[in-house]
C-alpha cells in the first residue's frame, strides 16, 4: 500500500475512505438484472446532479474521451461552418486541438493566461465568421489558471446570435462542486470526469446531451466507435452499456451520488463557495496574489501567483512529510504559480490543516 497523502491537487482529488471501499464488491455481469438496476440507480442521480430530465452519458475512460465524442457527434465536416473553441488556457488549448486533430475545421479565440473569455470577443467571432458555428467549445473552469468562465453571460451571446450553434462545455473540474444548470441554461453537451469535483478515483466520464445534439450526431457519418453518442444512448435506456464498464467504479459512483444528494447540492455548493473564500483569504493574508481576473476566480481550484517566490518543489517535499500534496503551476506557469484545489468532499479542517502546514515550513 502507498502511503496515504491527502490529495490537494486538481485531479485526482482525494477520495474519502467509504467511497474506496464501496469498490470492492463482487464482480456482476454487465448483461445481468443485477448490473441494470446499479446502471439505473446511478442514472437518475446523475441527472439531478446535471440538472436535466434528459440523459446523462457515462463511458469508461477520462473526460478526454467526451471531449473526443463532443468533437465527433457534434461538429459536422463541413468546412464552412466547424467550431468555435475559446481558450484560455492549456485544458481549453488541448480541447481545441482535439477538434482539430478529429479534422473538423476549428476557429480559436484565445485571451491570456489569468484571463476569461468575455461574452463580446464571443460575439465578435460569431459576427466576423459567414456562416454559423457548428458548436462553440467552451471549458467552464480553467484548471491551469484558476479562471471560472461566465457561462450564463457567454451562453446569452450564442443564444442572441447564433441560435442553431450547440454549445458544449467541458466542466471538468467544477461540475458537482458549482451549479451548472444544463436545462436552465440551455446547454447540448456538459462533460466531466469522475476524480474531481465528483469525489471518485479517475476511469469513467459523464456528459449530459441534449436532443438536438442527438439529433445532430444522427445527421453525422463518422462518429467513430466508443464515444458514438448514438450507440451510448441506444445502451443506456436499456440500462446498459455497448461495451463492458468499470463496473467497480459505478458502485463507488452510485454510493457517491447518494451520499452528495444527502449532502444537499446546494450546501455541496456552499461548501466549495466557502472553501474558496478561505483559501483566497489565505494565501492574500501571507503576501501571495491570486492569478485569475478578479471576479473570475474558480470556486473550486485558488491558482495562487507566487509572488513570494516560495519554492514549490521544496514545499511539496516538506507537505509529504505532514501527509499532504498540492500542485505546482501548470505548463509554463511552473514555479510562477502554484494551485490548490478545494474541491469534492474537502472539508474547511483539510484546508486549515493544509494552510498550517505550509504556514509552519515558512
Ligand atoms: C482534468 C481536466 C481535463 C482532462 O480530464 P481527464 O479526465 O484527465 O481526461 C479536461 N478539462 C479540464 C478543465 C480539466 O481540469
Amino acid at each position: 500500500m502507498p502511503e496515504h497523502i491527502k490529495l490537494f491537487i486538481p485531479g485526482p482529488i482525494e477520495v474519502r475512505e467509504s467511497i474506496l471501499q464501496a469498490q470492492v464488491k463482487p464482480m456482476i455481469g454487465h448483461r445481468g438484472k443485477p448490473f441494470e438496476q446499479l446502471f439505473a440507480s446511478t442514472q437518475s442521480k446523475l441527472r439531478a446532479v446535471f440538472y436535466t430530465s434528459k440523459r446523462v452519458l457515462v463511458s469508461t475512460s477520462s473526460g478526454t474521451g467526451m471531449w473526443e465524442g463532443a468533437a465527433r457527434n457534434c461538429v459536422t465536416d463541413n468546412p464552412a461552418t466547424g467550431v468555435l473553441a475559446t481558450v484560455c488556457g492549456a485544458f481549453s488549448e488541448r480541447w481545441a486541438d482535439v477538434f482539430e486533430r478529429n479534422g473538423k475545421t476549428t476557429t480559436v479565440i484565445s485571451v491570456a493566461e489569468g484571463k476569461a473569455i468575455k461574452p463580446e470577443q464571443v460575439a465578435d467571432a460569431i459576427k466576423a465568421h459567414p456562416a454559423p458555428f457548428d458548436a462553440i467549445a467552451i471549458v467552464h473552469n480553467e484548471t491551469s489558471t484558476g479562471v471560472m468562465n461566465s457561462l450564463a453571460d457567454i451562453v446569452k451571446v450564442v443564444k442572441e446570435l447564433s441560435p442553431e450553434t450547440l454549445i458544449l462545455v467541458d466542466a471538468v473540474s467544477s461540475l458537482a462542486g458549482v451549479k451548472i444548470d444544463f436545462e436552465g441554461l440551455g446547454l447540448d453537451v456538459l462533460l466531466t470526469s469522475s476524480q474531481k469535483c465528483f469525489g471518485l478515483p479517475p476511469g469513467l466520464a459523464f456528459a449530459a446531451v441534449s436532443d438536438r445534439a442527438m439529433n445532430r450526431a444522427k445527421g453525422i457519418k463518422n462518429r467513430g466507435y466508443y464515444f458514438d453518442f448514438v450507440e451510448l444512448e441506444s445502451f443506456l435506456v436499456k440500462n446498459n452499456t455497448p461495451a463492458t464498464p468499470a463496473i467497480s467504479l459505478l458502485y463507488a459512483l452510485d454510493q457517491q451520488l447518494t451520499d452528495m444528494l444527502t449532502e444537499g447540492l446546494d450546501a455541496r455548493f456552499a461548501r466549495h463557495a466557502h472553501l474558496a473564500d478561505l483559501t483566497r483569504s489565505w494565501a492574500l493574508s501571507r503576501g501571495y496574489a491570486l492569478f485569475a481576473e478578479p471576479g473570475y476566480e474558480s470556486q473550486t481550484v485558488t491558482c495562487v501567483s507566487n509572488t513570494r517566490g516560495t519554492d514549490i518543489g521544496a514545499l511539496n517535499k516538506y507537505l509529504a512529510t505532514r501527509h499532504m500534496n498540492l500542485s505546482d503551476g501548470y505548463g509554463s506557469l511552473k514555479g510562477k504559480t502554484f494551485r490548490i484545489a478545494h474541491m469534492a468532499d474537502l472539508q474547511e479542517a483539510d484546508m486549515q490543516e493544509l494552510f498550517s502546514a505550509i504556514d509552519d515550513w515558512g
